[in-house]
């Protein structure tokens, strides 16, 4: 009896690996269980036996990322991305869980649209994905009080759905989920779009620093008072006053790559492939976002893969950048040389702070009998960014033509390989 069990255990031995162990780099092997999705052991010398084995060379394990950003569209937009094409992007970019956004053509704000989203996610095998719901006046009453995650858009943006300050106050009295809120000011890009014509060239005046400094000011401001049950995250921060007010509240944010890595200079290049809201900003502010990430002041960093058709981009400049497959590696090869202190900043940024605001079962560690959700990378890989290898349907990046040094080269998700490049 034994042995027939025995042999359905399908384990596989990730052998000669550096692995990201208690913050520290240790020299071993990762025993993991794929009949039970977890990780079985993890030992310095190599005694395991094992169904399959994996030489990794010294390649570099680390806990699996979670991105809580996304937008996968899929539904009446599938011709942008699709859960499947999103979930294959993800897992090429070491990801095993990402969130999507609800700003759909028809948005997730029902018990039967976040059916719908959920049922189609849990066909995905090689990354999980959660949907959030949106906050707005149609929203269903039952899933804001009981949903865990819920999106609110102060500023108008791809979509045009809006939530009214108030309503977010309401919303964090009632219910202990998560909140991420868009934070620009819609009067005030509404007053811009009268003193600029809405041209690509005006789009970082229209959606302006001061559009994303007002929005979290008065956000705070009008929650300042009430005792909330909900925790609030502010989406997409991208100016060093922001991150200041919102530390000194500790509120939870996040950052993008793309406003750690481009500015507006890049403009002249990207054209309306660096069309994006918030916009990019100076080289001045992009250098002050990326000194913040490397003095810990960036809690997480999420893609906000936002996929539109080429097509889409030059005909409606439609704003949004895919950036599932190229966050890791533009932040190992930006953050170069990259000693433990830059390791673990990143670790923390992708990996366990997610998970720690989403409240997610696993802790993104690496030990026996957790949840085997791990992302190796070669940290001496070279790769150009070509639109065409991407696996994101949209098949373009903002990176196109940039040589990354360190690369995810196998994703694996409760055990199982959901992404091998080695
Ligand atoms: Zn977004």
């Amino acid at each position: 009896m034994n042995q027939s069990i025995n042999h359905w255990v399908f384990k596989l031995l990730l052998k000669n690996a550096s692995i990201w162990y208690r913050e520290q780099i240790i020299h071993g092997h990762v025993l993991v269980d794929e009949l039970t999705g977890l990780i079985k052991r993890i030992s310095l010398s190599n005694t395991s036996s094992a169904d399959s084995v994996i030489n990794l060379k010294g390649k570099l394990i680390i806990p699996s990322l979670v991105d809580i950003h996304c937008h996968l569209r899929d539904f009446e937009e599938s011709h942008k991305e699709t859960y499947e094409t999103g979930a294959l992007a993800a897992a090429a970019g070491g990801f095993t869980t990402i969130f999507d956004m609800p700003n759909k053509i028809n948005p997730i704000n029902s018990s039967k649209s976040l059916n719908m989203a959920v049922e189609r996610a849990d066909r995905i095998q090689s990354c999980e994905i959660i949907p959030y719901v949106l906050l707005n006046k149609g929203t269903e009453a039952s899933l804001i009080s009981n949903y865990p995650y819920s999106k609110a858009y102060l500023g108008i943006t791809t979509g045009n759905f809006r939530t009214d300050v108030s309503e977010v106050a309401a919303f964090l009295i009632q219910s202990s989920g998560v909140l991420a809120v868009h934070c620009e000011d819609n009067e005030r890009i509404n007053n811009n779009l009268k003193k600029f014509q809405a041209t690509l060239e005006n789009h970082g005046k229209i959606r302006d620093p001061q559009s994303e400094v007002l929005a979290i000011k008065n956000l705070l401001e009008t929650t300042k008072d009430i005792v909330t049950k909900g925790k609030l995250h502010i989406a997409h921060v991208t100016l060093l006053e922001s991150i200041g007010i919102l530390h000194s509240k500790n509120i939870s944010f996040e950052v993008t790559p793309h406003h750690l890595f481009l500015n507006n200079d890049d403009l002249y290049q990207l054209g309306v492939k660096g069309k994006m809201n918030p916009p990019l900003r100076s080289k001045l502010e992009q250098k002050k976002l990326l000194e913040a990430f490397l003095a810990n002041q960036i809690p997480i960093i999420s893609t906000d893969h936002a996929p539109h058709t080429k097509q889409e981009k030059e005909d409606l400049e439609l704003a949004g950048v895919p950036g599932l497959e190229t966050c890791l590696p533009l932040l190992f090869h930006y953050c170069k040389p990259l000693d433990m202190r830059k390791l673990k900043l990143i670790i923390n940024a992708l990996a366990i702070n997610p998970r720690v605001l989403m409240n997610l079962s696993e802790k993104g560690i690496i030990v026996a009998n957790e949840p085997a959700n791990l992302t190796v990378i070669d940290r001496k890989k070279t790769k150009v960014v070509r639109g065409e290898d991407l696996r994101t349907k949209c098949k373009w990046s903002p990176w196109e033509g940039y040589e990354l040094l360190g690369w995810p080269v196998l994703t694996i998700r409760e055990g199982k390989i959901a992404f091998n490049d080695l």
